[in-house]
């Protein structure tokens, strides 16, 4: 079965299957989670995009690739706002569910207190020493893919050198 999917905007969705000794290991999608409004203008919030993003990938899930697929990318959005529109699709939060691996993130942007918060630190929000300590990148992954999960690292935390070159730090699962 085939799956054409177009993207709504340039430079938002890049898709490609990763082929391991020439089988398919998975299909992985780069999601950017664009400022603009239902009209293509900006605006200061991405709901509307990541919205429109997640049904152009649906078709996807439904494929024959649907099985194995990871979907990761700057969302522009905190947790409480982006991890439920995935779990409607039946995507996993890798860094959610692999929370037991890490502390407390002080001064969490999305959980302001909260113990239970086991987020990362992925995007430097300027260089005043109150900027706003927050997680806005993301891995998701479909339950086939998350048995074989290993973990996932990412944040300032686990890559201290990250804001010397980029604003955002990565975020990288390793699977079985
Ligand atoms: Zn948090």
């Amino acid at each position: 079965m085939t799956c054409q999917l177009t993207a709504p905007w340039d430079a938002v969705l890049q898709i490609a299957d990763v082929v391991v000794d020439g089988h398919r290991w998975a299909t992985l999608v780069g999601m950017y989670g664009l400022t603009v409004d239902s009209s293509g203008n900006s605006c200061g919030h991405v709901d509307h995009s990541v919205s429109t993003l997640i049904r152009t990938i649906e078709p996807l899930l439904h494929s024959d690739r649907g099985d194995r697929v990871v979907v990761a990318g700057d969302m522009n959005l905190w947790p409480k706002d982006v991890s439920y529109k995935f779990d409607r699709i039946g995507l996993i939060d890798l860094i959610e569910c692999t929370g037991n691996d890490r502390d407390q993130l002080d001064r969490c942007a999305n959980c302001q207190g909260d113990p239970q918060c086991r987020h990362m630190w992925t995007h430097k929000n300027g260089n005043s020493p109150n900027a706003t300590v927050q997680q806005i990148d993301f891995i998701f992954a479909t339950e086939e893919l998350g048995i074989e999960l290993i973990e996932v690292r990412g944040g300032i935390a686990d890559f201290p050198d990250a804001w010397d070159i980029t604003d955002h730090a990565p975020v990288v699962a390793t699977f079985s």
